[in-house]
């Protein structure tokens, strides 16, 4: 597939005439080509978003809502279409992207479709004859940067609440995942979305993206990606006081007590551990279990993990695909190796596997179980984001709650539980910005989602998105 850009409503070359493969990851073959994209293709789209913006900024909640609605139902409508190509740009299974990313892309338009509509802003009366009352109108041309994990189910995370709030929007998804966003740009020209309202422009991070974030006129910067990243977003956004968001890396802990409901904590596990070949930022590859459970749950966790199966996403039944490039298969095995001279004991996986077939060529990672490794080792806290997990046994709440709060990062936590006190007790003092008791993934979309420390800055979701995409404004009248 030869992806273009998407800018002023229409299908663009890159100004600068360059392309870059497209690998599929379960073969390694050239899947096509997409834009090598730069600082005029991004100045280009901002002239586009510009142009588009009064007349999409005036519109209603409600007319805006329709076109985000019509969005929806095409996503739904392509499901099998944009699945396929997740899986073939990703290396994930077709049945994941069916089930999981495409559904919530739709979702996320809706979600946004609908919330503006709710969307209030506040008034405060002074008492003495005075009234102030918050307007809260666009910001005006918004960046949206997203990651490979996920692809359109993070990219409509960001584009849906910046349209609904009526900005335009300049989307960059990653280079190594482009074709989803490519259909997107499809979609929007069926459903009649007007030309310039969504821009996207296709190539790498340190061009294209950087672009973005450096162009004066992009007047919020909203990104999900690796920390090192996002820090370099931050410092490149300071000077220009531009408004960012900033979703970051993981390296979640899972800590499951003697009480826990076994059965659900070890299958969800199971889940938490290499959903997604453990390519997902929410994932848990730090599982703490307490001392008296130690031994059942690790023999059980490895029996199941070894009956997991990896292979061709594209045949159902195959629990992993492919992890989604060769640099970072070697970054993963890397990593294994690293456990190995820490001390830890690989107790199942811990190869590339070879996968007969179409996909014998392809990038694929057994999943791997480790334990023997300190709490404070290069493997239990630097995100690996693979199918790599580490089993820690702890015996106080206080220590595994050292353990779990012990890393630079503090994006999601997971606790298992039959003891309503202690659930209470351990979720207040995780540092964390999701916690989830006795489960793991169950989202609403109202909630705040993002992370502490080195893993955020803000938070997406619900009403604090649509408050990150507006500008504030105060009035204040005295009657
Ligand atoms: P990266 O940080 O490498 O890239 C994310 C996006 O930023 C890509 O589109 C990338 O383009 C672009 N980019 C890279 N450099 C720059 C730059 N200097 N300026 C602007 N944009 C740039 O992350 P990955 O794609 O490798 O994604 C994996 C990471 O994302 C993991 O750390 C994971 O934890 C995190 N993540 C966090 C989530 C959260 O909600 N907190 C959710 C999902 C993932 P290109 O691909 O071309 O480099």
């Amino acid at each position: 597939m030869h992806v273009l850009n998407y800018i002023g409503g229409a299908l663009r070359e890159p100004a600068g005439g360059g392309y870059l493969d497209n690998v599929d990851p379960a073969t390694a073959a050239v899947l096509g080509m997409i834009p090598d994209s730069d600082a005029r293709d991004v100045e280009e789209a901002v002239i586009a978003a510009e142009n588009a913006f009064p007349d999409w900024s005036s519109l209603s909640a409600r007319e805006r809502s329709e076109f985000l609605l019509r969005i929806a139902d095409m996503i739904e409508e392509r499901r099998d279409e944009l699945a396929l190509a997740e899986s073939d740009d990703t290396g994930k299974p077709v049945a994941l992207a069916e089930s999981v990313d495409i559904p919530r892309a739709a979702s996320n338009f809706r979600f946004y479709a609908t919330a503006i509509e709710h969307f209030a802003s506040e008034s405060h009366a002074m008492g003495k004859g005075a009234l102030n009352y918050t307007l809260r109108g666009p910001i005006g041309i918004a960046g949206c940067i997203s990651p490979w994990n996920l692809p359109l189910y993070l990219l409509t995370w960001k584009i849906a609440p910046a349209l609904a709030a009526g900005n335009c929007v300049i989307g960059k998804p990653s280079e190594l995942t482009p074709t989803t966003a490519f259909l997107l740009s499809g979609i929007c020209r069926e459903a009649g979305l007007p030309a310039g309202v969504l821009n996207i422009v296709h190539g790498y991070g340190h061009k294209a993206g950087a672009a973005v974030v450096e162009h004066p006129r992009v007047h919020a910067v909203s990104f999900t990606g690796g920390t090192d990243t996002g820090r370099k977003i931050a410092a490149a956004a300071a000077p220009l006081f531009k408004r960012v968001s900033l979703e970051l890396g993981g390296k979640n802990p899972n800590v499951v007590f003697a009480d826990c409901p076994y059965e659900d904590a070890l299958q969800t596990a199971l889940h938490s551990s290499f959903s997604n070949q453990g390519e997902i930022c929410l994932c848990g590859p730090r599982i703490f279990i307490e001392r008296p459970l130690y031994d059942t749950f690790r023999d059980d966790f490895v029996e199941r993990t070894r009956q997991l199966t990896v292979g061709d996403p594209r045949s159902a039944g195959n629990r992993l695909g492919a992890v989604v490039s060769a640099d970072h298969m070697d970054k993963i095995l890397a990593y294994i190796e690293l456990a190995g001279d820490e001390g830890g004991r690989v107790l199942c996986g811990g190869q590339r596997v070879r996968v007969n077939g179409r996909c014998r060529d392809g990038f694929f990672v057994a999943p791997t179980v480790i334990e023997g490794l300190s709490p404070d080792c290069r493997t239990n806290q630097e995100e690996i984001f693979g199918p790599v997990v580490s089993l820690l046994p702890f015996d106080t709440e206080e220590e595994v709650i050292a353990q779990a709060n012990g890393t630079p990062y503090g994006l999601a936590a997971m606790l298992w539980t039959e003891n309503l006190g202690r659930a209470h007790r351990v979720a207040e003092r995780l540092h964390a910005g999701i916690i989830w008791i006795n489960c793991w993934m169950l989202r609403d979309l109202r909630t705040p989602f993002g992370g502490m420390k080195q893993s955020g800055v803000g938070r997406e979701g619900g009403i604090e998105a649509l408050r990150f995409f507006t500008e504030p404004k105060n009035v204040c009248i005295r009657m």
